[in-house]
């Protein structure tokens, strides 16, 4: 199983990434959004920590649950939802003790719940641009190594994208030329994960 040790250095790995590019990633919103993702991602980050001792003692799907609910109560905005319905549907689909293809079919099955809770597919300039090729990725079966670049890369092709969703939306052509929030703060989520993992 995954334990009560391996729980918690996954969420402060996340939290700590979060904390430390909150900055960034408000900057990068203030460019095509309401600059509030950092502080969103923060406020919801320190919820998980605030829980963490409750949230590890639990099997991993009740602790993914637990903390995509927190994320829902605290994060707010678009981003809170959808984040909170990725954790939520890992907790529903994975095992105590997923393997990679079980992890790479709960984390299709998230990013679907993610799509219909948005409306949103990929290619609008979202958060899902990360999360799809890092799935497709895992799938795959690329190493630790092999997954950070793709979702490294996944990031960066999000600049020149034109924003279909969100209120980056609301920029129609403007919102070219600028890394979308979301994107970024998955990016660095999945960095955070790989870095234990590795
Ligand atoms: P808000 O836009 O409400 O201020 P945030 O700034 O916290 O919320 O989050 C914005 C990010 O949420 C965007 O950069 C984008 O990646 C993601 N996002 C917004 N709407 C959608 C959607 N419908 N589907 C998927 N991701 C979305
Ligand atoms: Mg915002
Ligand atoms: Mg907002």
């Amino acid at each position: 199983d995954v334990g009560e040790a391996a729980i918690t250095a996954l969420a402060t790995a996340m939290a700590e990434a979060m904390f430390a590019h909150a900055g960034e990633l408000t900057d990068l919103d203030q460019a095509i959004g309401d600059g509030d993702h950092g502080l969103n991602m923060k406020r919801g980050f320190e919820a998980v920590m605030a829980e963490l001792p409750a949230i590890a003692a639990k099997p991993l799907p009740e602790a993914l649950k637990a903390a995509g609910m927190q994320l829902v109560m605290k994060v707010g905005g678009a981003s809170g939802p959808l984040y909170g319905t990725l954790f939520m549907t890992l907790g529903k689909e994975i095992g105590p003790a997923p393997d990679r293809q079980e992890l790479a079919a709960a984390l299709a099955a998230a990013i679907a719940a993610v799509k219909a809770r948005g409306k949103s597919d990929t290619g609008q300039k979202t958060m899902l641009d990360v999360l799809a090729p890092v799935q497709a990725a895992l799938a795959a079966g690329a190493s630790i190594g092999e997954i950070r670049a793709v979702a490294g890369e996944a990031a960066d092709a999000t600049v020149p994208m034109r924003a279909t969703k969100g209120r980056a939306s609301f920029l129609g052509e403007r919102s070219i030329g600028h890394m979308d929030p979301g994107a970024r703060s998955s990016q660095l989520l999945v960095e955070a994960v790989c870095g234990v993992l590795g």
